[in-house]
């Protein structure tokens, strides 16, 4: 890997931070250095340090240790995001035996100087033990591969170099940064020290010399492993395996069922549902293809941190049954399987330790499957996406170490106390879920002004939303409204035909790709065409009656396969209109077909309560749009409109309003916080109609 610094890089950022220390600025400046590069540290991993001088408000010279904050990320660190710790106070902790580590944690906030929003690690105690101005700490896949090895302090010497120190693994804490403190005071000419199966650290008078110490230990490291395992098959392939792909309805149908099955109600009795991500390169399934796969999947995290993350195993299946119910019954037993392991997990190391815990989810976050690739479960998308870029850094870091010798984890022990470590216990119960966390929304006609609307709510409630439309140009223009607000990954585009039953099962399949299956589904897309049963054209009829009624038809009918498979309920909310309890003159067209989507929907209520799958419909009234995207119904009626009753946009925009009890303009919102509330299972309803007009007494629902 490149030693990518540039001093005139350093320089030109300087200049952007005229109020900052310099060596803050430059301090940034290599931890986004590092930061950028997977092969150092994954999202929110690693951590970087500096210590200075400053004077107080009362003009005193204080000793200050700028250090990570837990949850930052190094590639995109500012000078802000770098707490400022009291560091004369830090270092007598050296002295100290032994300290609780809730305690510590409160020591560590105490030590703060200038308020943040982000904590201080406890890895923060390692960073002011050492001497040096600049630390750099990384979890470098290479250094990780020579440590988890059964000769790893040979193997670190003959890489590295006599001045690189390798400590045995100890839980991150107190003890850990006085171990490294006393190995440096005893050993100064080091310029490393690696902590087994953790990751290495590198320290410097400068930022650079720092980072310079880090690329080329991880070069060094890197070099070793390729010249010892030059010309080895990386993943041997097994006897008589053909590489031909599984279909991607498979790799769909794969993810409904693992999110399904792993789904689980937590201890307040919430259901948990999963965001999976699916991940299918060249090299992964050629390691789902290798003979190695099985004890791969089985033989623990590269490191503990990784393990809170992935579990310290995961699962590999190593055939897919052709019969769609055979691989939702061996899922089944292969997850069952994982769960009876974990529970055995917990108990026999929970005694060891004598940690007074609460036993986390048993549920598998790492599934290898021969032959269709890589997927992994989160809470929500960074959980899912993060749990992928371990496992997919673990497979590669695992088969180069089987190339390399024999590759040995982390002690299940390790794992274990890392993953029921006080602080991530605090942190799990914290959680304050919105009320749709990691629900799964699809919307058709996505690519109008209620579907913003309804794709806006369902998203403020934690659920990640796919707007689908037949109008590619459409859904970019919503997408381009919703983008800025909301986080990476909860929104998708995924166009789709309604009328066409393939199109909306492929759109299906492409959802559960992407996000992992279906819990809410919102059949909105419809058109409407102005005229008398006198002078319509019955090809006109068949064009609203496509979309209105057999759109809503297939889009119900496609998502039935998919919450049998999940198992875990669902909601279906169809978007249907004042006009099926009121029908209007010159309206035929419209009003018949929702009408019929209508008693779909009714139908599907009956059909659909043995999945625990509620369907209710939600019947608005003229809801225009606004500047940032129009109603594609009214752009189609509303000339019509405004012409049968001598109005301009205006005009019709208050005629509407004062025809209704309220007097007010229903807008997309209204509509979206309609299907928030059904979507949120707050009262049993199914088969229920919720009108959101404003009060029309001829559309009561009766
Ligand atoms: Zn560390």
């Amino acid at each position: 890997m490149e030693n990518v610094y540039k001093e005139d890089h350093a320089k030109a950022l300087i200049k952007l931070y005229p109020d900052i220390a310099e060596e803050l600025v430059r301090r940034t400046y290599t931890s986004r250095l590092i930061g950028a590069n997977p092969n150092l540290v994954l999202p929110g991993g690693g951590n970087a340090s500096l210590k200075l001088k400053q004077k107080n408000v009362l003009g005193e010279d204080q000793e200050i240790l700028f250090v990570k904050g837990s949850g930052v990320e190094l590639a995109t660190i500012e000078p802000a995001d770098f707490l400022a710790l009291d560091l004369a106070y830090l270092r007598k902790f050296r002295r100290l035996e032994k300290i609780e580590p809730a305690e510590m944690e409160n020591q560590l906030q105490i030590c703060i100087l200038h308020p943040s929003a982000s904590i201080p690690s406890v890895e923060s105690l390692l960073h002011a033990f050492l001497p040096h101005r600049y630390v750099d700490h990384t979890q470098a896949d290479s250094i990780l591969i020579l440590t988890n090895q059964p000769d790893s302090r040979n193997l670190i010497r003959d890489a590295l170099g006599p001045r690189v120190a390798v400590l045995p693994y100890t839980l991150p804490g107190l003890s850990r940064a006085q171990e490294v403190a006393a190995h440096y005071d005893k050993n100064p000419d080091l310029k490393a020290i690696v902590i087994a199966n953790h990751g290495i650290i590198t320290f410097g008078e400068d930022a650079q010399s720092s980072y310079t110490r880090m690329i080329d230990c991880v070069n060094r490291a890197n070099a070793f492993i390729a010249r010892r395992i030059r010309g080895k098959p990386l993943a041997t392939p097994q006897a008589g395996v053909t590489s031909s792909l599984r279909s991607k309805t498979m790799a769909a149908i794969f993810a409904q069922f693992i999110r399904g099955i792993c789904a689980h109600e937590n201890p307040a009795g919430r259901l948990c549902r999963f965001r999976v991500e699916f991940r299918n390169t060249p090299e992964l399934l050629n390691a789902s293809f290798s003979k190695d796969a099985l004890s791969m999947c089985a033989s623990g995290a590269l490191t503990p941190g990784h393990a809170t993350r992935t579990k310290n195993k995961y699962v590999y299946i190593d055939s897919i049954p052709d019969q769609v119910e055979a691989l939702g019954a061996m899922l089944n037993r292969e997850v069952d399987k994982f769960v009876k392991e974990y529970h055995r997990y917990y108990q026999e190391h929970s005694k060891i330790s004598s940690l007074d815990r609460q036993e986390l989810d048993p549920y598998p976050r790492v599934f290898l499957v021969k032959g269709l690739g890589l997927y992994t479960l989160g809470f929500c998308h960074q959980e899912a996406k993060l749990a992928a870029d371990i496992s997919e850094h673990t497979i590669r870091a695992k088969l180069q170490a089987g190339a390399l010798g024999r590759y040995i984890p982390a002690s299940d022990s390790h794992a274990f106390n890392m993953e029921y470590w006080s602080h991530r216990q605090k942190k799990i119960s914290d959680r304050h879920l919105p009320p749709l966390q990691s629900q799964i929304a699809i919307i058709t006609g996505g690519g109008g002004a209620i579907g913003l609307g309804i794709a806006d709510r369902l998203l403020a409630s934690g659920a990640a939303v796919v707007l689908s439309d037949i109008d590619e140009s459409r859904l970019q223009q919503v997408y381009s409204n919703l983008k800025n607000r909301y986080p990476e990954g909860e929104i998708e585009l995924i166009p789709c035909n309604v009328t066409d039953y393939h199109s909306v099962v492929a759109a299906y399949n492409e959802t559960s790709r992407r996000l992992g299956g279906i819990d809410i589904v919102v059949p909105n897309a419809g058109i409407a065409y102005v005229d008398t049963i006198e002078d319509l054209e019955p090809q006109k009829l068949d064009q609203v009656i496509a979309v209105n009624l057999k759109g809503t038809f297939n889009t119900i009918k496609a998502a039935i396969p998919v919450f049998r498979r999940q198992g875990t309920r669902g909601n279906v909310i169809v978007i249907s209109s004042k006009n099926v309890f009121d029908p209007g003159a010159a309206f035929g067209a419209y009003s018949a077909s929702k009408a019929g989507a209508h008693q779909i929907a009714k139908i599907a209520a009956l059909e659909l309560a043995p999945l625990g799958v509620r369907v209710n419909m939600v019947n608005p009234d003229a809801v225009f749009g606004d500047e940032k995207i129009s109603s594609k119904l009214w752009d189609l009626i509303g000339p019509d409109r405004m012409k049968s009753r001598g109005l301009d946009f205006k005009g019709l925009k208050a005629y509407y309003r004062n025809r209704n009890l309220l007097k007010v303009e229903v807008k997309a919102e209204h509509v979206g916080n309609a299907v928030v509330f059904l979507a949120s299972d707050l009262t049993p309803t199914t088969g229920a109609s919720l009108p959101v007009d404003g009060g029309i007494p001829a559309a009561f629902p009766r």
